[in-house]
């Protein structure tokens, strides 16, 4: 079976997740309501699945991509969330295209609507 972000990165190391706790890892971040949709690509905008992440329910450091073919599938949550406490943004809005090939050798064409608001800690 082909391995998904996650499985790489349970592999490796972890910043947040189901090791580890996203309080721990991002203290500045007070509340965030962020959605998290899965489209078959940028182009053909299907919905394949959708995430909805709090501070409470936060998901982990990756979100995997559903295509069964595709290896190494999915993209980094932590990294856009590091990148938002960095530069204190309150509004997320990002189109991310999958990280994954699928096993024929293509790359996969899945593609993460990325779409929320931060509050920070003063
Ligand atoms: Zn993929």
């Amino acid at each position: 079976m082909p391995k998904k972000a996650s499985d790489i990165f349970n592999e490796t190391n972890y910043v947040f997740g189901s090791k580890g706790d996203f309080k721990d890892a991002f203290p500045e971040i007070q509340e965030m309501s962020i959605n998290v949709t899965e489209l078959e690509s940028l182009i053909w905008m299907k919905e394949q699945a959708a995430h909805y992440l709090t501070v409470d329910y936060p998901g982990g450091e990756y979100i995997d991509c559903t295509n069964p073919s595709c290896d190494g599938g999915g993209f980094s949550m932590g990294n856009i969330l590091r990148g938002a406490v960095n530069g204190k943004e309150e509004e997320i809005e990002k189109s991310i295209t999958c990280q994954g090939a699928e096993t024929s050798g293509r790359r996969c064409m899945h593609a993460f609507k990325v779409n929320g608001s931060i509050k920070y800690r003063a």
